[in-house]
């Protein structure tokens, strides 16, 4: 079987970004980078990949158009649930609530229907995985390093209770797990420290999944709050965004290079299910 790559965006606004909660910053929508959905949605088609965009359903007021062509462009619309809050305290009742009002709303304002599911801030919860099921969810993409009871199929891709998981790529030290699917990671590490480190990652794995936001790959200028973060964490806000979306296109020609196919999340495990 060819190795795989996956190439998807959190769909949420720039004030989604979990170190700016509670800060006092300019929250003019001006600068929550819904325009950066269509850049990346005209980029993937450009490199002929069909993306998926897991989408939180109360930014769609922000980016309805940008999805819109998006979806004529053959991307796929995936879910980031209701709101970009964690869903860890929620029971299974309070949470089917949720995933049936973003589907009502994504068919009404988009016409299609998500088979595939992120958590937002990768804070999933195992109970709530069996309501993605019950909703008709073929897949989640939520589990940093799934535990034994999923079992492993590709790659990265596992399955549970018929569910597909597609889970991040990894960097494991003893003490600390690196996402080198993305988040602030290629930014952090642009040029050759970087391409070291994922080109061997490449070739010792079948899967790879790619992930970013809107804001990440935005060029101008964002507020960012003056006290109250870590230096890291503003860097995570500022770093390297001018450049970011040159990363991604070199490490599209480095997972080419490796044999790598693209594919989206719903059509990989479409082709499974046959
Ligand atoms: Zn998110």
């Amino acid at each position: 079987m060819n190795k795989l790559a996956f190439l998807t965006m959190d769909v949420e606004s720039y004030f989604d970004t979990s170190c700016l909660k509670n800060t006092d910053i300019d929250r003019d929508q001006k600068y929550n980078c819904a325009e950066e959905v269509l850049t990346y949605a005209k980029f993937l088609s450009k490199n002929d990949i069909k993306g998926t965009f897991f989408v939180t359903v109360d930014f769609i007021k922000y980016c309805k158009d940008y999805l819109l062509e998006a979806i004529s462009l053959g991307h796929e619309i995936a879910l980031h649930c209701l709101t970009h809050q964690s869903y860890k305290n929620f029971s299974k009742e309070e949470f089917k609530k949720e995933i049936v009002e973003s589907k009502k709303i994504i068919k009404e304002e988009l016409g299609v229907e998500p088979v595939g599911f992120r958590f937002p801030r990768w804070e999933y919860k195992k109970e709530l995985l069996d309501v993605l099921k019950e909703e008709g969810f073929i897949y989640d993409s939520s589990v940093i390093k799934p535990n034994k009871s999923f079992k492993k199929e590709f790659g990265y891709i596992y399955i549970k209770n018929g569910l597909y998981e597609f889970a991040p790529n990894i960097w494991k030290f003893p003490f600390k797990t690196v996402l080198l699917s993305g988040g602030g990671f290629y930014r952090f590490l642009k040029g050759k420290s970087m391409s070291r480190v994922l080109r061997k990652h490449i070739k010792k794995h079948d899967t790879f999944m790619i992930y970013f936001h809107p804001f990440e790959i935005h060029k101008g200028y964002l507020p960012v709050p003056k006290r109250g973060i870590l230096q890291v964490q503003k860097k995570y806000l500022t770093k390297n965004r001018d450049v970011y979306l040159d990363s991604i296109q070199k490490m599209i020609e480095v997972l080419k290079e490796n044999g790598y196919l693209f594919s989206n999340m719903k059509e990989y495990v479409y082709s499974k299910e046959k």
